[in-house]
């Protein structure tokens, strides 16, 4: 309401950009049919996974963590976090029931662009002379019971198939990682023979997913979580499932009666309304033909995608004038925090987005167009936020179906960690506006989305406590 606004010296955008822009909205609608679909397709994919190894998009991985945290773990743990653009170390001293977490410190490592299209040796090498000097660093408040020695929980967020719980095998990298030599190799035995190179003497008693160390980390304070859920560079879920719901176990169920299941949903692919951009950003990407919802909904991505939008409407569209904006052609140029800028922009001239422009690609932009480039932004945040919320209901009506009544009849914690889900306010509304539109009001009243920050380091800690290969001497 109020004044209208009056634009000096704006050129008004050219004509060609509307229908361009409208198309884009068709084709990334998603309206609660398609995520319905959506819904039912990730149940179905879960289904399909979990009936024999192979059987679906989803891997749905047995995680080997058959009991979650229980607040009786005691004792000092380390933890190391190897998944996305940073690499953390981290030891805690937990105190049990009582006490719970005594002491925690932690350290945060940007990982060095190269060593992501490294050698693994050279990356592993890298993790472990982090560690080593975090190590040596072990102050006062910590304490080692005699005759111990450190357990580490190992988060390492790629798909392994696991072979126990302290060892599995890297299936593929994700997330732009392109080192060699790991995929197909036992990736606790990489780090144990890196820490023998570097002389540090510490061993791995948990060797878990981030999604599984978030659960893991959530459940310790909060006995209703059952499902965790990434979203920040990549994406993934695992949640709670019972054993005879697991054809692929043949009879190898644990006596707990359920366990925990990493289904790698970023491979999801059925049914999702997608652009070409999408698909051109697919086929020029390290791994195209896969982990397709990962691409469409997680933080790597969203940038990259609305970037390819902006080249084609200033070739084609005339979008930014006469401009041939070189920058914008380098790919991931224009990254999600920045899309994130841009939709927060509450000045009239929209300054922040204009500063956006230029600072990334050099682009002299009037408000006409940047109001353009803020609804480019909405319409691929809004569709990865819906998306995902469907996905999540997808895993919550799969759930539910299996166990008669015992997700939606009572309270139900999702814990979700992720920088996307955590800084992009307008992703996490749509996120949160697809699960209400999908339940209703009826049966999201027991949902509980949580953001349960950086739990998934606590959380590898406390399954190293619940593994630990010594006696608890308390
Ligand atoms: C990986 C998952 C991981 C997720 C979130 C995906 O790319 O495949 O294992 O949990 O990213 O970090
Ligand atoms: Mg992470």
């Amino acid at each position: 309401s109020g004044m209208p606004r009056i634009r000096m010296f704006a050129r008004p955008v050219p004509v060609s950009v509307g229908p361009m822009l409208r198309e884009l909205k068709k084709e990334c609608d998603t309206p609660v049919p398609v995520l319905r679909r959506v819904a039912e397709a990730m149940a179905a994919d879960m289904r399909a996974g979990l009936a024999v190894d192979g059987g679906s998009d989803l891997k749905m991985i047995l995680s080997y963590v058959h009991s979650l945290p229980t607040g009786d773990e005691k004792g000092l743990f380390y933890a190391l976090d190897l998944g996305g653009t940073n690499f953390r170390v981290l030891r805690v001293q937990l105190g049990g029931k009582d006490d719970r977490v005594i002491a925690t410190e932690f350290e945060q490592v940007t990982i060095p662009q190269e060593l992501m299209f490294g050698t693994s040796e050279e990356l592993f090498d890298f993790i472990a002379l982090k560690l080593t000097n975090f190590a040596a660093n072990e102050g006062g408040k910590f304490h080692l019971s005699s005759g111990r020695m450190r357990e580490i929980g190992f988060t390492f967020s790629f798909p392994v198939r696991q072979t126990s719980i302290d060892s599995g095998i890297l299936i593929k990298w994700t997330k732009g990682f392109a080192v060699s030599g790991t995929a197909g190799k036992d990736v606790v035995a990489c780090l144990n023979e890196a820490m023998v190179r570097r002389g540090l003497d510490m061993r791995v008693s948990a060797l878990v997913n981030d999604t599984v160390g978030t659960l893991a980390g959530a459940r310790y304070w909060d006995d209703d979580v059952m499902v965790a859920v990434i979203l920040g560079t990549g994406t993934n879920a695992c949640y709670v499932e019972r054993t005879d719901a697991i054809p692929k176990l043949n009879g190898h169920a644990p006596s707990s009666g359920t366990t925990i299941i990493n289904t790698e949903w970023g491979a999801f692919s059925t049914g999702l309304p997608l652009t070409e951009f999408d698909r051109d950003m697919d086929a020029a990407s390290i791994n195209p033909g896969e982990q397709i919802y990962e691409k469409t909904i997680s933080g790597m991505y969203l940038g990259e995608i609305v970037r390819r939008v902006l080249v084609k409407m200033s070739k084609d569209g005339e979008l930014f004038g006469r401009q041939s904006p070189e920058k914008l052609h380098t790919p991931f140029t224009l990254r999600t925090p920045d899309l994130c800028k841009m939709q927060n922009d509450s000045s009239s001239d929209l300054l922040a987005v204009g500063a956006v422009l230029y600072d990334v690609a050099g682009i002299e932009s009037e408000v006409g167009a940047r109001e353009v480039v803020v609804d480019i932004c909405d319409t691929i945040a809004r569709r990865g936020g819906r998306l995902a919320g469907a996905g999540i209901v997808g895993i919550l009506q799969k759930m539910e179906e299996d166990s008669s009544g015992l997700i939606f009849g009572k309270r139900t914690v999702v814990a979700m960690d992720g920088g996307l889900y955590e800084n992009y306010t307008q992703y996490r509304d749509y996120l949160h506006e697809a699960v209400a539109d999908l339940l209703g009001p009826e049966l999201c009243r027991n949902v509980v989305i949580e953001h349960s920050k950086d739990g998934s380091g606590i959380g590898a800690a406390l399954l190293a406590a619940s593994n630990s290969k010594y006696d608890h001497d308390f």
